[in-house]
């Protein structure tokens, strides 16, 4: 498993599931953490086929109450329990996905072995939701026709890596590497004497980010919460001829979600969340290419690594 920020696509349709397209569901690796984004249904078994050890999710994010973002959601923690898990899941999503969770371990009269705690995102709290020693996690609130948020990753600042030959010739105790690679000096208290973070130390790696937005309408204002973003990911569902069919439905089209790539100076933009109505993807990409250069078709299985 990847050790940097990898992004697995799982489901790339709208709507429904087809033979080509599973409906939204991605996983996120930040140095071995996998964080799954949307769960729709498909989900369980493009996981597998990805080779993903899915059973290490410690975090669900699900966007909205659509069936095409959650409905896969239940077969994968009966999944869970049927494996043996006891870890710990935690799940983040607007209300009412406790209530139809329990609803089902209720009726079925079954229940998860491992504990489950739901974070209800509402438009309150919808900023930070999950900070750990490598990563923050942040709600963005969208646009849609029930409320609906996205998620922004924000990897934290990496430790700088130490300059082995020189701390040993300098004889620097072993006990200094950690403040050394936070970026703090060591005072050798013996004699006073300092020695600088930079001298004994090289530049961290880079830290990423990663924001996904979906579903949403034309949001311009979002492109101010996800300045300077590494990878985007927002739907796609429309093309420009569509644009009416996209506002009644609260979705967005290439060139819109072109304009937020370009107003946020995002690094790359994923397509994603396709009408099935559309058999030529490559017009879709050219439409977003007029507006934005390096935007990108996703594919079910298409894996963006950042390293
Ligand atoms: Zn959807």
């Amino acid at each position: 498993m990847s050790q940097g920020f990898e992004l697995t696509v799982l489901g790339t349709g709208s709507a429904s599931p087809t033979l080509r397209r599973n409906p939204s569901a991605q996983v996120l690796n930040v140095r071995n953490h996998l964080y799954l984004i949307d769960c729709a249904e498909g989900t369980q078994i493009a996981l597998r086929k990805n080779k993903i050890k899915f059973q290490q999710i410690e975090h669900v994010f699900i966007s909205h109450l659509h069936g095409d973002h959650y409905l896969g959601l239940q077969g994968l923690l009966s999944t869970f329990s049927l494996l043996g898990r006891s870890k710990e899941l935690h799940i983040y999503s607007p209300r009412g996905l406790k209530e139809i969770i329990d609803m089902h371990f209720s009726i079925s009269q079954s229940q998860s072995n491992f504990p489950i705690h739901f974070h209800e995102i509402d438009k309150m709290n919808d900023s930070l939701l999950l900070e750990n020693d490598h990563l923050k996690v942040f709600a963005l609130t969208l646009k849609h026709r029930i409320p609906t948020f996205g998620f922004l990753f924000k990897e934290k600042k990496k430790a700088r890596h130490i300059n082995g030959p020189l701390v040993k010739e300098l004889k620097i105790p072993y006990y200094a590497f950690e403040q050394l690679k936070k970026g703090e000096d060591y005072i050798n208290k013996e004699n006073d004497e300092v020695y600088s973070f930079e001298k004994l130390t090289f530049p961290e790696d880079p830290s990423y980010s990663y924001a996904y937005c979906s579903d949403t309408a034309y949001l311009p204002g979002l492109s101010e919460q996800i300045k300077e973003v590494d990878i985007l990911y927002h739907e796609t569902t429309f093309m420009q001829k569509d644009e009416a069919l996209a506002k009644k439905t609260f979705h967005s089209t290439c060139i819109e979600a072109a304009l937020i790539a370009k107003k946020a100076n995002a690094k790359m933009l994923l397509m994603g969340h396709y009408s099935s109505r559309y058999l030529n993807e490559e017009s879709m990409l050219e439409e977003c290419k007029s507006v934005f250069e390096n935007s990108h078709l996703t594919q079910d299985g298409d894996i963006i690594k950042l390293s």
